[in-house]
Order: C-alpha cells, then sequence, then structure tokens
C-alpha cells in the first residue's frame, strides 16, 4: 500500500492516526464510522459486473479489490499505517514474518552471479539464508566488520548489488553508520537493505539516514503483545513496485486478523518504546556498575559500541540489550537465567513482558570474532534482555538474584 496523507504530523500523531481512512472504517452511504478498520476476511473479492471484472485483472492497484492474496482493507490500512510512519517510504510490503520480509527483499534485489555485503552482526536466520536460499541461487555473500567503514569500501567489488545492514545487530548491539556506509554503497550501485527492527522507524527513520529498503520484523514492537508474526518492508516508489511484484508471485498475504492485532498493538508502540528504553537504560547502568558483569552492550549507554552514531542518528531505542559477565562459565550462566522469575527464556522481544537468552555468537562470526576487540577472552558467557513493561526496580531486584546465583555457582572458580 502506498500512503495517501499527514506528512506533516509528529509520530505520536502519527501511530493514533495512521491507515484510518473513512472507507475502511465506515460503510458506504452510512454516516458515522468505527474507530478501528474492521477484519475483513476475504478470499473471493465479488466484482459489480462484468465491466467490472474485465477492468479488475488489470489495474493491479493497491487499495483496490481484486482477490483475496492482493488482502482488503484490513492489510491495506496497517500498511499505509507502515508507510505513513517511514519518512521517505512510498509503499510498504507486509510479509508473513520478518524472515519472510528479508528472504522477499533480497531475492527482489538479487540475481545469480551478484555478491551480497552482510553485516557480520546480522541477525542469525539472515546469515543462514546466505548460506542456504541465497547460495543456491547462485548469489555469493561476504561478510564485513559493522564498525569498520574501509573494510566495507574495499569489500564492494564489480559483482556487488545489495548489502544487508542491522543496526545494532541484536545479539551484540554494535551501531553502524548507515549514512556513510549508504553513501559508499550508492556510489557504486549497490542496493542498500537495512533490518530496522530494533529501533523502528520511530528511532531511526531508516530511508531518511539513507537505506534503500527499510525491513521490520513486526512480529517485535509493532505487535508489541507475543502474539502475532509478521515482517514488512517500506521503500521508495520504485523499489516498492519491486518488491511487490515479487511478494505477489511468491503468493505472500498475511492474514486480516493479524493485520488487525498489528494495528493495535501500533497505536501504543510509542508509549511502549518509550518506557521500556528508559527501564533498559537505567538497569543497563545498575549492571555496568556490578563486579560480576565485565561488560554492557546497550546502544544507550556511553561506552557501548558505536554509542556516539546512536546519538548522532537515532530519535529512540528499545529494550533489548546484552551483557557480558566477567569469566565464568557455561552452567554459572544457566543458573543465573534460572534464577530469574520475572523473566521468561525465550525467542522474539519487543513484547510487553521481559525475557532473558544466553548469547554465545562466536560461531556466528566470520569477519569478526567474540568477544568483541577490548574484550577479555574470558569474559565470553553473554545474557540478551528484552525489557518489557515490569516495574523497573522489580526487574533490577531479580536481576540482583540472578546475579546471587551466579555467585554462588562458583563463577570465579
Ligand atoms: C526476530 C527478528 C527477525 C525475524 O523476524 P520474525 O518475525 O521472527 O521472522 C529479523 N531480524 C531481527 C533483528 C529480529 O530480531
Amino acid at each position: 500500500m502506498t500512503k495517501s496523507s499527514g506528512d506533516d504530523l509528529q509520530p505520536a500523531t502519527k501511530l493514533v492516526a495512521a491507515g484510518r481512512r473513512p472507507e475502511w472504517t465506515g460503510t458506504p452511504g452510512q454516516p458515522g464510522s468505527v474507530v478501528n478498520p474492521a477484519v475483513w476476511r476475504a478470499s473471493t473479492h465479488l466484482y459489480p459486473d462484468m465491466a467490472a471484472h474485465k477492468a479488475g485483472p488489470r489495474t493491479n492497484e493497491d487499495g483496490r479489490f481484486f482477490y483475496g492474496r492482493r488482502g482488503a482493507p484490513t492489510q491495506w490500512a496497517l500498511a499505509e499505517a507502515l508507510t505513513q510512519l517511514e519518512p521517505g517510504a512510498h509503499g510498504t510490503m507486509l510479509y508473513p514474518s520478518g524472515v519472510a520480509a528479508i528472504a522477499a527483499a533480497l531475492i527482489t534485489v538479487l540475481r545469480p552471479g551478484d555478491v551480497l555485503l552482510m553485516t557480520d552482526n546480522a541477525y542469525e536466520p539472515s546469515r543462514a539464508m546466505a548460506r542456504g536460499l541465497l547460495a543456491d541461487m547462485g548469489v555469493e555473500t561476504r561478510w564485513f566488520d559493522p564498525l569498520d567503514i574501509a573494510a566495507f569500501d574495499a569489500a564492494i567489488c564489480e559483482r556487488t548489488r545489495a548489502v544487508l545492514l542491522e543496526t545494532p545487530g541484536s545479539l551484540t548491539l554494535e551501531v553502524q553508520d548507515v549514512p556513510a556506509l549508504s553513501a559508499i554503497a550508492k556510489a557504486r550501485g549497490v542496493t542498500v537493505l537495512l533490518d530496522n527492527t530494533w529501533a523502528s522507524a520511530l528511532g531511526f527513520p531508516a530511508l531518511t539516514r539513507g537505506a534503500d529498503i527499510a525491513i521490520m520484523s513486526l512480529t517485535k514492537h509493532v505487535g508489541g503483545h507475543s502474539d502475532l508474526m509478521m515482517g514488512s518492508a517500506s521503500a521508495s516508489a520504485d523499489l516498492y513496485a519491486r518488491l511487490r511484484r515479487t511478494a505477489q508471485q511468491l503468493g505472500h498475504v498475511v492474514s486480516p486478523d493479524d493485520a488487525a492485532l498489528a494495528l493495535r498493538g501500533l497505536r501504543t508502540m510509542g508509549l511502549r518504546l518509550a518506557q521500556e528504553t528508559a527501564s533498559a537504560l537505567a538497569i543497563a547502568q545498575w549492571l555496568e556498575a556490578r563486579p560480576e558483569v565485565s561488560h554492557v552492550l546497550c546502544p544507550m549507554l556511553p561506552g557501548s559500541p558505536g554509542h556516539a552514531i546512536w546519538t548522532r542518528d537515532f530519535t529512540g531505542g528499545c529494550g533489548l540489550f546484552s551483557f557480558v559477565m566477567n569469566g565464568g562459565s557455561a552452567d554459572a550462566r544457566d543458573a543465573l537465567i534460572d534464577a530469574l522469575t520475572l523473566f521468561g527464556i525465550g525467542y522474539s522481544w519487543g513484547g510487553f513482558e521481559s525475557l532473558a537468552t544466553p548469547v554465545d555468537p562466536a560461531a556466528l562470526r566470520t569477519a569478526t570474532r567474540w568477544p568483541l576487540p577490548g574484550m577479555n577472552p574470558a569474559d565470553r558467557f553473554g545474557v540478551r534482555l528484552s525489557i518489557g513493561l515490569e516495574d523497573t526496580g522489580d526487574l533490577i531486584a531479580d536481576l540482583d538474584g540472578g546475579l546471587a546465583a551466579w555467585r554462588a555457582a562458583g563463577a570465579s572458580a
């Protein structure tokens, strides 16, 4: 779906108003409307007569009834809302998951024989996609250090067609210099894809910072309630048309029920992100002062990799960050996580509830290593937290108990 209006409004206002077109919240000929677009469950779309039926297949336009795979007003409303929230976007495609969005965007821009550059801190399934699907297609992937601009420049060759950035990386949280990397890529004709799941368009207006395609897992902040899976890709007119063609040919469609849940999540996303960011920063500062912790990898925290770029380029954060223990063992870290009562153990993040998972990225590195430069090799047992909407003091008390369990497990032995 492409955008209709609202460019001049602030993000908080757009979150409330976006996607609520009268024709999606009302009934033709009836005065009045409801607040939210209805859940339009639809496979068959009906044509009023044969003239409309003959015209229908030729239109291939967003926001027109055609057939269920192209969505109906619930999905159109969500896509339009996301476009209105993404400065510089002409349109947004929806996908059944964030991974589906990344895959569809990559195969839209890559052809056999091309080289893809991928940031070395990329989400693990993105790496797996490079080694599997893309390799099978004849696309070669090369990884680069997310913080090394000169190495990125040097890695571009005649066959480089696209780059996948992720800032900050969702395990190790290095913040990339997207404007600098994009400028280099653009000068060489390389398309810039950015996995913007961490910050969302609210915290990082990706297209205005240089990305060509802004990708999000809506499963995280937009859904916000750990009850749906979805992805999106937003882009300018030309790339959006190409994304739409790929998505339609792959048969991608999202359910109207999930789209309605995502729209509901979107309305409170700004509040949730602000609260989670403030809570995460307080918890990161508390962890940083603890002797059991050697490093806190949190973009909002001075000293974290890329913090200066975060301060320069980002308009907000979120609740996802990692910390690394001072020496210790994997068993002691298990004891720490098991002792937490307010943090669930599970993948995903961005929900209203807090989560904790172990971080062991050594095997996921090609161009860089873990522990990160400047870290003691013994300091390698990480924990990733997704801070939810619980009271910050309660979460800190819970983590205090976790650190006690870590000490009791003989972490320093
Ligand atoms: C979760 C996640 C994805 C994938 O999203 P799904 O909706 O789970 O498929 C992509 N990128 C990042 C950074 C993520 O955290």
